[in-house]
C-alpha cells in the first residue's frame, strides 16, 4: 500500500510518500520520497529527497495550490519520480494539530471531519486552515483517494476529566474550553518505540515522553494511554517553550491589558513569539544559540537555561505522580533528541526517582539508545521522532480495519 503523508504547517508544507506491504513492520521505514515547501513571501522553495538525493525548486508562493501540485507530480515526473501513476497512491494521511473532543482517533476525512476541522479553526488558527487547504488541494490532485485525519490531540482524548477540566466555571468546561494537549503523534510513537526497544508490552508501562522541540510538551502513559500532558487548551501552555512562555499567572494577561494598554493581538503576539527562551535570553529562543552564550557565561542565557530544566523537572516530577512512579523517561524532537547538556542537567535534578544517565552513553548519543546508567531504576531513551511515519501507520490500521470498503 503506498501512502502520502501531509505534514502542513504556516511556514512548511513536509511530505512522505511511504510503501508498506502486507505487515506492519515493527520499526520505521524509510519513506521511498519526501518532498517539502518552505512558504517565503514571495518564492516557494520546494525540496524533494529520493535515495539520497536532492533536488530544489523555486515557484511564487502566491499560489499555493500550484506548488503543491508541483511537489506531488515529482513522485511521476522527472528523473527521481518513484511511481508511474498517481492513481498508485492508495492513501493520504494528514497530519491535523486540533480535533477538538469528537475525533479520538485517526478519521477518515468526509465532508462532516471537515467541517470540524473548519469549526476548530478559532482555537488551532495557523494550522486548521493549512490542513483544510491541503485536503482540498489533495482532492483535486488525486480526485477520489481516501483521505485520512490524523489528530494531535486524539492521543490526549483518555485523559481523566478532573485533569482534563480547568477550575473556571463547569459551563465553560461544557462549551469545550478544556484541555486537549498535543503533540500527541510523536508522543504516542515514542511510546510505542520505547516499549519495542525495551521488548517490553506497552501495556505493562508507566513512561513519560518529552517532546521538546521549538513547541514542547510532556505526556504521561500508562497502558499505553496519556492521562496526563502539559499543553491544554492551546498549545501555549505548560513548559517554557522556544518562544512561548508557557503556564504563567493569567492576572499577568489582565494587569497587561488593563494597565498597559496592550490589545489582544500584541498580548498573543508577544506569548507566543517573544516569550519562553527568547524572553530571557533576548537575542533567540534557538536553544542552540543559548547554549551558546550559556558556555561562554552570558547571564540571561544560564538564567534562560536554569528556569528552562526547572520547567522541565517540576513537569517530570507532576507527570511522575500522576504516573504513581515511572518505569521509562524519553526524550525528543529538536532538543531532546539533540542536546546532551538538557538532557544530563534534567536527569541530574532527578535522583530521587531512581533516575540516574550515563554520561558517556548521553554524550556519544545516537538516537534510539537507552542512556540510563546500569543500575538507573528508570530506563532513559533518546528517540528520534517519527511523526510521518506514525501517520502512515495509522492510515495502514485503519485501512486494515475497514479493509477496501473506501474505494
Ligand atoms: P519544531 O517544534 O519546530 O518541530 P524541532 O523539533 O525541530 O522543532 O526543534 C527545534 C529546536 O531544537 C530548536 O530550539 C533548536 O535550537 C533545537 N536544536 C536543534 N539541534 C540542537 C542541538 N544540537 N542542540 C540543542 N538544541 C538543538
Amino acid at each position: 500500500m503506498k501512502i502520502l503523508v501531509l505534514n502542513a504547517g504556516s511556514s512548511s508544507q513536509k511530505s512522505c510518500l511511504y510503501e508498506i506491504g502486507e505487515f506492519l513492520p515493527d520499526s520505521p521505514i524509510p519513506p521511498i520520497w519526501e518532498g517539502s515547501i518552505d512558504w517565503g513571501t514571495t518564492q516557494a522553495k520546494i525540496t524533494i529527497k529520493v535515495s539520497g538525493h536532492i533536488k530544489t525548486a523555486l515557484l511564487p508562493s502566491s499560489n499555493r495550490f500550484h506548488a503543491l501540485k508541483n511537489l506531488i507530480l515529482t513522485v511521476i515526473q522527472g528523473e527521481h519520480s518513484v511511481v508511474e501513476s498517481l492513481k498508485e497512491i492508495n492513501r493520504v494521511g494528514h497530519r491535523v494539530v486540533h480535533g477538538g473532543r469528537r475525533y479520538q482517533q485517526a478519521t477518515l476525512i468526509t465532508p462532516e471531519v471537515e467541517a470540524e476541522i473548519e469549526r476548530l479553526i478559532p482555537l488551532a488558527p495557523n494550522h486548521n486552515p493549512c490542513h483544510l487547504e491541503g485536503i482540498a488541494a489533495i482532492r483535486q490532485i488525486l480526485e477520489d483517494v481516501p483521505q485520512i485525519a490524523v489528530f494531535d490531540t486524539a492521543f490526549h482524548a483518555q485523559i481523566p476529566q478532573s485533569i482534563a477540566a480547568y477550575p473556571i466555571p463547569y459551563k465553560w468546561y461544557e462549551q469545550g474550553i478544556r484541555r486537549y494537549g498535543f503533540h500527541g503523534i510523536s508522543h504516542q510513537y515514542c511510546a510505542k518505540r520505547a516499549a519495542h526497544l525495551l521488548g517490553c508490552e506497552l501495556d505493562k508501562l508507566k513512561i513519560i515522553t518529552c517532546h521538546l522541540g521549538n513547541g514542547a510538551s510532556l505526556a504521561a502513559i500508562r497502558n499505553g494511554i496519556s492521562i496526563n500532558t502539559t499543553m491544554g487548551f492551546t498549545p501555549l501552555e505548560g513548559l517554557m517553550m522556544g518562544t512561548r512562555c508557557g503556564s504563567i499567572d493569567p492576572s499577568i494577561l489582565i494587569y497587561l491589558l488593563k494597565n498597559q494598554g496592550l490589545s489582544t493581538d500584541e498580548l498573543n503576539h508577544i506569548l507566543n513569539r517573544e516569550s519562553g527562551l527568547k524572553g530571557i535570553f533576548g537575542k533567540s529562543g534557538d536553544m542552540r544559540d543559548v547554549l551558546a552564550s550559556w558556555t561562554a557565561g552570558d547571564e540571561q542565557a544560564v538564567l534562560a537555561l536554569d528556569m528552562y530544566i526547572e520547567r522541565l523537572k517540576s513537569a517530570i516530577g507532576a507527570m511522575t505522580a500522576t504516573l504513581g512512579g515511572v518505569d521509562c523517561l524519553v526524550f525528543t524532537a529538536g532538543i531532546g533528541e539533540n542536546s546532551a547538556v538538557v538532557r544530563q542537567l534534567t536527569c541530574n535534578g532527578l535522583g530521587f526517582l531512581g533516575i540516574s544517565v550515563d554520561h558517556n552513553l548521553n554524550e556519544g548519543v545516537s538516537s534510539d539508545i537507552d542512556i540510563a546508567t546500569p543500575d538507573s531504576r528508570v530506563r532513559i531513551f533518546v528517540i528520534h521522532t517519527q511523526e510521518d511515519w506514525e501517520i502512515a501507520a495509522e492510515c495502514w490500521w485503519l485501512t486494515l480495519h475497514h479493509g477496501n470498503s473506501y474505494n
